[in-house]
């Protein structure tokens, strides 16, 4: 079965409930097994967690980070990688067996960001996918602290060096704090789609792409007609309608998300 998510099938991406919950527990595995978990790192781990207990598409995650920011001295002490502990501390044992999204998660594959190779896609579609639909998620009175949540997360525990320090910059060029979720939704779309811009020329350069999903700016047409207005003249750019996108971004990364979703 062919599975293209930048296609025109909307229907794709209720499969990505489980991604959401994969990328989930990949991200807090990667933390562990990188001693990411540092003095200056905390802080921003916890306000992350804070954003997933309210707001994580599962139950089950909701439920796992709860867990763990309820524990979280126990399980993260403050001295847990410090070097004469590094090897059998109990801090570490006990954060290494829990997992975040229950006990079925990680499954060690992807649905809706399965690539068609192996070392394209998976974590790092996931992990996009589940910024989204935080971020339609919040209420107007968390969208700055949601901002600065995935800001930091993304700052001090992607694995991606490159990606990380693209990022930070894009959120330093923020001047205003947002108090609208419509704004923050919006600036993470736009700021993917810079990442896809950017990828689409480097992509095809160092052929790191996926050939059956190439990057684009999105969402194309065939997803969401209405959030085209036309295509600029000047620098072909695409003029979008934002009260669309933002519908769009609403429907896709949140009703349509969660609908398999009721139980779990
Ligand atoms: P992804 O770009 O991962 O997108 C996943 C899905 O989201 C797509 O299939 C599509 O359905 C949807 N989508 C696409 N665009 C948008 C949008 N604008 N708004 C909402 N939904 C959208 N790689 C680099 O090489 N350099 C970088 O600097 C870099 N920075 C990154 C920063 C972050 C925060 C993250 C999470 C990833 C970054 N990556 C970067 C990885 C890169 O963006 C892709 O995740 C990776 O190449 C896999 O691409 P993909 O085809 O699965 O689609």
């Amino acid at each position: 079965e062919h599975l293209s998510s930048n296609g025109s099938d909307p229907g794709q991406i209720a499969r990505a409930v489980y991604d959401v919950e994969e990328a989930t527990s990949t991200a807090f595995d990667i933390i562990l097994e990188q001693k990411m978990i540092k003095s200056e790192t905390r802080a921003s781990l916890i306000k992350f967690l804070q954003l997933l207990v309210a707001h994580h598409p599962s139950r089950r995650c909701r439920k796992g980070s709860a867990e763990v920011l309820v524990n979280f001295d126990d399980l993260c002490p403050s001295d847990m990688w410090s070097t004469e502990k590094q090897e059998d501390s109990d801090g570490k044992s006990a954060l290494r067996n829990f997992q975040i999204c229950g006990k079925d998660v990680p499954r060690g594959y992807w649905m809706f960001c399965r690539g068609s190779k192996n070392d394209t896609r998976g974590f790092s579609c996931g992990l996009w996918v589940l910024l989204h639909s935080l971020s339609v998620r919040i209420e107007d009175g968390e969208s700055q602290f949601a901002f600065t949540a995935i800001c930091e997360f993304v700052h001090n525990f992607f694995i991606c060096e490159e990606c990380r320090q693209h990022f930070y910059d894009m959120c330093s060029s923020v001047s205003n704090p947002f108090n609208k979720t419509r704004d923050f939704a919006l600036w993470l779309w736009s700021a993917h789609n810079k990442v896809n811009e950017r990828l689409i020329k480097e992509e095809a350069s160092l052929g790191t792409e996926d050939p059956k999903f190439p990057k684009m700016i999105w969402p194309p047409k065939q997803l969401c007609s209405s959030c085209h207005l036309r295509r600029s003249q000047r620098n072909n750019s695409i003029d979008w309608d934002q009260d669309e996108v933002f519908k769009f971004l609403s429907n896709y990364y949140g009703k349509t998300l969660v609908s398999l979703y009721k139980d779990k």
